[in-house]
């Protein structure tokens, strides 16, 4: 199949690995050239560390790679896709604009897939004139490792749309879940609260970062605290993730906390900004507090 991919950041260069591993032609679009190249450095670093394992042939993971071609202009990278999967930022603006432009762009036929891990898939439908082929595809954080792929029905989502990307993605070795079109669906409707909850605590001073992610760790077996998780998958994404539940459902409990909106804003994002609730040092695997929570506050 003829996949198209925008958006070439952590998600999307491994919605792009994954797909190339799997046979497909993979076409990867980002506005910035700079993201292109780290993702393609990235994918070639991964796909190695598979062949390390044993679980990929040097010569299955070159075939890979060729067949994965990149582009900074989205109408001419899906010009003949079969499937259009977005991964850019979690922005509702950003993405409908960008679902207007590839419905301009895109064959008719071509399925309209989005990564997003909150935004209304029928209301990004909305933005289209073909809402019957627009379908939620959420990749799990890291996409080569992790089995989920929730697929999210908008209101007008076809079944048949609906059983060709659960075969795909079976296809690529990902367990598909299907679920129904509200805030949050259901990975990010239980997560994302518990990780706002995580943050409340440490706001209240009723424990240091460490202490909480070791609670959580030992005591309910979770193999990563929820503070390094949300290092992990980006304070800005689940600040935004936070506003769209609160916006959907209008509850209070959906508040996020100040201290999150708080580092956003002060661009701690976490392990792709560098500092989050922990410090990275490239090349270190050491789990190290960052400053501003060191003294245990
Ligand atoms: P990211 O910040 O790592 O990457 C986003 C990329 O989108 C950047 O490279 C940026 O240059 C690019 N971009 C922005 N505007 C664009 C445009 N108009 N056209 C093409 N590219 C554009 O973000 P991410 O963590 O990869 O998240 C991407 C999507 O995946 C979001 O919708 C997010 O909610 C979702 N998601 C994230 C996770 C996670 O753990 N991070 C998990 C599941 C789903």
């Amino acid at each position: 199949m003829k996949i198209s991919v925008i958006g070439a950041g952590q998600m999307g260069n491994g919605i792009a690995h994954v797909f190339a591993q799997g046979g497909h032609d993979v076409v990867l679009i980002d506005i910035a050239q700079a993201s292109l190249d780290k993702a393609m450095a990235t994918i070639g670093k991964n796909m190695g560390r598979q062949v390390e394992k044993g679980k990929l042939t040097e010569e299955d993971r070159q075939s890979a790679l060729a067949r994965i071609t990149t582009s900074t202009d989205t109408a001419t990278g899906i010009t003949n896709a079969e499937l259009v999967i977005e991964a850019a930022t979690e922005n509702v603006d950003l993405k409908l604009k960008i679902f207007k432009d590839i419905d301009a762009h895109a064959p008719k036929s071509c399925i309209l897939a989005t990564n997003t891990s909150s935004i209304s898939i029928t209301k990004i439908a909305a933005a289209t004139g073909r809402p019957g082929q627009v379908i939620g595809m959420h990749f799990m954080n890291p996409v080569p490792v992790m089995k989920l792929v929730e697929v999210i029905r908008g209101y007008n989502t076809s079944d048949a749309v609906t059983s060709t990307v659960m075969e795909l993605s079976r296809a690529i070795g990902k367990v598909p879940v299907e679920v129904r079109d509200y805030s949050g669906f259901v990975a990010n409707r239980i997560l994302m609260p518990m990780i706002n909850e995580a943050i409340e605590t440490l706001f209240q001073g009723v424990g240091g970062v460490a202490e909480i992610d070791t609670v959580m760790k030992l005591g309910m077996a979770h193999p990563m605290g929820p503070l390094q998780l949300a290092d992990f998958i980006g304070l800005d994404t689940c600040l935004a993730i936070m506003r769209v539940l609160h916006d959907g459902f209008g509850q209070p409990k959906y508040a996020p906390c100040p201290l999150l909106v708080q580092m956003v804003t002060a661009g701690k994002l976490g392990v792709k900004s560098g500092e989050g609730f922990y410090a990275y040092t490239p090349g270190s695997k050491d789990l190290v507090v960052a400053p501003a929570f060191a003294s245990g506050r």
